[in-house]
Parts: structure tokens; sequence; C-alpha cells
């Protein structure tokens, strides 16, 4: 057998068990071997039965002197009971549903019972211990490692096919070079896998994790590392600090920036006048104001005679864009470039039909005419040609892919060079989590909100109070204000909780007097903006939708954001969406309910009420829900970590200063397991 045998060929592994293993992900023998244990059960201390106390897990050993099935009385289920010895005294077991113990555990047996001790009156018993015939001891009698499972495939099987392959642990080579594995004192690989399967101590297995952990960390700091070092080699063009305009702008503008605003655009200065690429990340809560510090930086690029790009996920915050950036920067030349709109500002077109209009826009962002240019993500895949493209920012999105940089660089109209990036991101993210997920980034945070802004009010409300809160809708939407009523589905069976029936109760029964519109992510992108646009234009008066509505748009004059099933979405998201009020002078609300009285929902849900900081909450779905739950595995790229954590931060700090300024022609095997990496995951 080899690391690459499939896992069939194993002994009592047939198609099933196969396609069963293959759900964990287990395919071959390596596969498995990698399937680590999510916790232990200390089974190590073998007690004698005259020792057993109640309350305490342990192991006990002895000879099966009676054992049989009968029906419970009341809900004739199968109780299996026996009785057990071992000289010093007796013990009663007593198992539920599971007749087919009497066939594997007979009388004269001797067997390991492994579990809770507990006493009635008759005294001391175990309730369904895990058992194990004989004097071995793979699930008892040790630290009993505990897997993540699948239906049909129990703790028991796993540790028998462990038992069955261990020894082939010894063929997975270690792809840590020795030099450097000694000097951050890392277990050899071989050893952290046997040990996290079969540990003698709980020590040990603090020492095998570490290097399991460590190995999962490296490889993300190796690939951002790579990133990084690739960037530097690439030359951008270095653009000034031009001080005495970019003065004038700040002076100009209606308001005082804020301190991290001005860090913020502080840091971009300095990265953009160095000869290589700036690679950053700017996060900011909704409303924190990045907008205008991404207006500056463009504004310096445009200074210093090169373009700047700015992409937003949709066309309508791509307008609303324009919009904002016609005021910050009145006259610079712009250009708007989506499928539905194509403009401009401060250039006067020939062209009248909306074919010519793009066709004249393009001609002049080739030539260099057009200084600004906005536009969707899927600029990218339009065949615009930059004249000489300095700056490229993308907001609502957490890095720049590879494939994109390379595409913009194409397009740059300066083979030589390689355009600035900045993404903009709303979605707060941990310190440690950036630098995991995005060690080849520099980021900047804007924590501060501008001055003057009015918290907004949130509440969880009452299922009883949900009238008032109507009431209280209605009062809003008479002063003029608009509402969002978002749901967790866009249909569903029970009536409840989805867009499509909120929007029938309330457009024919609670509101059927004011406009009513829907919103979800099965209509089409036109439906969509048009929906949009009308709320925006102050058309509509409550739109019930699905969570498509949480990225950056801006209607000022929105005032309440109603949230159904809240329990269903994560605090971050929620955050989000009550991001989407409060962004003018309205005194703004956010109502949450939720039929579930758990409580642990109340207790996520009531922080939510009393946090105003996204950060704050970020960090409490990460403790509770894990980061898959909190961006989205695919994204986050975390189903990759098994076993280390956001909370390794000494190992994350750890894994990204060995990574920083390796040399990866001196060790080929860390390029490989990059690559190796990359092809299991399918990130960007
Ligand atoms: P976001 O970070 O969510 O993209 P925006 O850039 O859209 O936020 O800014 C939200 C609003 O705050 C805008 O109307 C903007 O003009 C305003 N704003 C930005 N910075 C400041 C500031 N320092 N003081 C007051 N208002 C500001
Ligand atoms: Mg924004």
């Amino acid at each position: 057998m080899y690391l690459y045998t499939s896992v069939v060929h194993l002994n009592r592994v047939g198609k099933t068990v196969a396609n069963r293993l293959s759900i964990l992900g287990i395919k071959t023998i390596r596969d498995l071997l990698f399937h680590f244990p999510f916790r232990y059960e200390d089974f190590s201390h073998l007690v004698s039965i005259s020792q057993l106390q109640e309350g305490a897990e342990v192991t006990t050993h002895g000879k099966v002197e009676l054992i049989g099935n009968k029906r419970s009385p009341r809900k004739r289920k199968i109780i299996t009971e026996a009785l057990v010895s071992d000289g010093t005294g007796q013990l009663r077991v007593v198992w539920f549903g599971q007749p087919f113990l009497t066939k594997n555990l007979h009388v004269g047996d001797e067997v390991y019972l492994s579990g809770r001790v507990s006493s009635d009156m008759l005294g001391m018993q175990m309730v369904s211990p895990v058992y194990e015939r004989g004097s071995t001891g793979t699930h008892t009698a040790r630290i009993v490692p505990m897997y993540p499972l699948t239906a049909g495939v129990t703790q028991k099987q796993l540790r028998f096919l462990m038992s069955q392959i261990i020894e082939l642990a010894n063929e997975v080579e270690d792809w840590l070079p020795e030099e450097l594995r000694e000097r951050i004192d890392l277990m050899p690989l071989a050893e952290a896998i046997r040990t996290i399967h079969f540990p003698e101590n709980l020590d040990e297995i603090k020492h095998a994790e570490r290097r399991l952990k460590f190995d999962e960390l490296f490889v993300l700091q190796l690939r951002a590392e790579m990133i990084r070092q690739s960037l530097k080699r690439s030359k951008a063009p270095a653009l000034n600090f031009q001080e005495t305009e970019i003065k004038k702008f700040v002076a100009g503008l209606p308001f005082v920036l804020t301190k991290d605003q001005k860090v913020a655009a502080w840091e971009m200065l300095q990265d953009m006048q160095k000869p290589e690429p700036m690679n950053r990340l700017l996060e900011g809560d909704v409303g924190s104001g990045k907008t205008v510090v991404a207006a500056l930086i463009m504004y310096n690029a445009v200074l210093n005679g090169t373009q700047a790009a700015i992409m937003a996920p949709t066309e309508i915050l791509a307008k609303q864009h324009l919009q904002s950036l016609k005021q910050l920067l009145p006259e610079q030349r712009l250009a708007l470039l989506t499928s539905s709109e194509v403009k401009c500002e401060q250039v006067e077109l020939r062209e009248k039909t909306k074919k010519g209009v793009e066709e004249e826009v393009k001609q002049h962002i080739a030539a260099g005419n057009i200084e600004v240019i906005i536009g969707t993500h899927a600029l990218l895949t339009r065949d615009v040609q930059f004249h000489n493209l300095g700056l490229v920012v993308v907001d609502e999105q957490h890095r720049f892919g590879v494939d994109q940089r390379k595409v913009l660089k194409e397009k740059s109209g300066n083979l030589e060079a390689t355009p600035h990036f900045l993404s903009m991101t709303a979605t707060p993210i941990p310190r440690s989590f950036a630098l995991t997920l995005y060690g080849d980034l520099d980021v900047s945070f804007i924590r501060q909100k501008p001055e003057g802004r009015k918290e907004i009010k949130t509440r969880l409300v009452a299922p009883h109070h949900r009238q008032k809160a109507y009431e209280f809708i209605r009062v809003q939407v008479q002063q003029g204000r608009q509402v969002f009523v978002i749901c967790p589905l866009i249909e569903s069976t029970d009536e409840k909780k989805s867009v499509m029936a909120e929007f029938k109760k309330l457009s024919t029964q609670i509101f059927s007097d004011l406009r009513v519109e829907y919103l979800h992510g099965k209509m089409k992108p036109k439906e969509k903006d048009e929906v949009m646009l009308r709320f925006v234009e102050g058309k509509v008066d409550v739109l019930v939708s699905t969570s498509v509505v949480e990225v950056g748009v801006n209607i000022p004059n929105a005032s309440v954001m109603m949230i159904e099933g809240a329990e269903r979405f994560g605090l971050a998201q929620l955050h989000q969406f009550r991001g989407r009020v409060g962004r003018a002078e309205h005194q703004s609300y956010c109502f949450l309910f939720t039929d579930i009285h758990s409580q642990e929902v109340q207790k996520r849900l009531s922080f939510f009420e009393k946090t105003t900081d996204g950060f704050v909450l970020a960090e409490y779905d990460l403790q509770t829900r894990g980061p898959g739950d909190v961006y989205g595995t695919a994204q986050s790229g975390m189903m990759q970590l098994r076993l280390a954590t956001m909370r390794d931060v000494e190992l994350i700090k750890l894994a990204r200063e060995v990574a920083r300024g390796i040399d990866f022609e001196q060790y080929p095997t860390l390029k490989e397991k990059v690559q190796e990496w990359e092809n299991s995951v399918h990130l960007e």
C-alpha cells in the first residue's frame, strides 16, 4: 500500500464506506492521515471498579458476567444491560437502542469500557460507554481521538482505519527544510501525524499540533510572499506626492478629514512614490469615508500625468461614484463606462447614439484625454485600452486577483509598468485574520467615523410589538423617509421570512397605500438595477429585499432598516445592512425580528443591539461561528485550515516572519507546496 492508494483497498472498506469517506474529503490513505481529530478524550487512566467515582470520565476493564436485551416499558426501546466485574467490584452497564451489542459481547469476554460514571439507588453504573473487547486499546484505555464524522461513519470505524495505516505516516515527505524546522523547533511531519492520531500524553499533542498548524499557516504566508516578491520585482510609475495641490484639495472639502482618513491617505501616497506597485487594502466601516480617500490618491495620480480607474461591484454604485467624484474633482475629465450607460464630464462629445458615444469615450480613454475612469468590475473584460494607467482602485472587494492584475497591466498602456493597486472593503477583517489571508497586502484601517454622525438606534423587537414597528414605519414614510425590509429567503414553503411572502403581506395588508417593491438575487440584473434606481430616486417607500442590497449603495433618505429572521445572518452582515441607513442627518433606526427564543440567539442579537463597532462584531462572530461562516468559505480560503484558527496569533506571526524574504530558488519544495495548495483551492 502507498500513500496514494485509494481507501477502497483497506480492510473493511467497501464502496459504500468509501463514498461516505469521500464526503469527508478522504479518498486516499494520505487524505486519511490528514483527517485530524478535533478533540480528545483522555481515557488513559485505567481505574479499577471499586475505585470508580460518580461523575468521572474514565476507562475500566473487566469481564462480562451477564448481558441481555430488554424492552423499555414505556418507550418500547431496546435496552442492553450488562454486569461487568474485575475482582474488586461489579459495575452495571446500560446501552440504549443497540440490540446488536449482545451479538458482539458475550459472557466471559474481557472488555474495556470508557465513559462517565453515574450512580443510582443500586450503586455505580455506566450509561452508553464506548466499549472494546479484549486487552488492546484503540478506542479505550488511551487518549482517544475524536474525529469529524459524517452520516454512516463512526469514531470506531475511523480509529480502526487509522490503526491500520498509521505506519504509512513515515512515507509522508517532510516539506519543511530541516534547517528551518530546527531553527523554529518543529516536530518532523511524520512524527506529528503519528502523534496527532495516537498520542501518548496530552503534552505531545500540543507539539504535534504546533507543527501541523504551522504548516497550514505557512503555506498561506508563502503564497502571499510569492505574490509580494513578484510585485516587488515589477515596476510601477513612481508618483510623487503633489503636496501643494493635494493640500488645496483637502482644504476645499466641505468637511475635515478624520485622523484615520489622513493616515490612510498618507500611507498610500508614500507607497505610490516608490517605483514598485502599491498593493494595499483599505478597510473601513460603512460610512467611514473611504471614497474621499480614494479620490485624493486618484487626484494625486492624475497630477502626475497618469490615469486612474475605480471599479465598483454594481452599476448603481459606479454611477454613485461618478456623482461623488464629480463633486470632489470638479475640474477633472471623468468617464463612466458601464454596460447600460456611458458618459463623460468635462469633455465634449460629438457622437449622439449610445454605440457612438461608447466608441468615442473609449477613444478618449486610449488617447489619454480622460483622467479618471469609473466602471464596474466588468471594466476588465471590456475592450478598453488605457493610455497610461497609474492607479486602480476596486471598491467593495477584499483583494486583487492575480488574473485581474495581469489584465490591467496589459490594458494599462504602459507595458513596462504595472499600475498601483488599492482595494477597499467595508467587511471588517480583524488584524490577525488580515495577516493570515492577506499577507501579501499592506492594510490601512479607518476605524473612526466622521464626526456628527447620529447613532443608529438598534432594537431587537419582541414579536408582540410588531404592530408598533409598522406604525412607526408609517410615520417615518409620512415624514418623507424610506424603509428597507430584509428577509433571509426569496421564497419559502411556510410563507415566512421570505421576500415574496413579506412583499405580499406588506403591499396588500399592512402598507397597501404605500409604494412597496421587492428585490432579490434571482431577478435579472436589469430589473434589479431598475428597482434600485427607483428607490434611489425616492419613487419607492418600502423596499423588501434579500441581502443583495448589502453592498455599498448610498440612499441618504432611508431611515429604517427592518430585518426579519435576524438570527440567520452573521453580525458582520447585519452590520452591513444597518449601514444602509443613517447616511444623512435623519435619525435612523434598525429593527431586528426573530422567532427564535434560544438564549444563544437572544444573546448574539442583544450584543448587536449594543455594539456599533463593526470590528468588534466581526471578532464576536469569528469567536462564535468561525471564519467560514463570517466571510464565506470560498472567499476566505479557510476551508484549508483544519487545525489552525485565527486565535493562533503567535504562530501566524511566526509563519509570517519565516516567510518574509525567503529565497524560493533555494527551497524548491516550498514553491511546489504553494502550487499544490493553489491547485487544491480556487481563490479569487
Ligand atoms: P464608505 O466608506 O462607506 O464608502 P463614503 O465614502 O460613501 O463611505 O462616505 C460616506 C459619507 O460620508 C459621504 O457622504 C461622504 O461625503 C461623507 N464623509 C466622508 N468623510 C467625511 C468626514 N471626514 N467628515 C464628514 N463627512 C465625511
Ligand atoms: Mg463606499
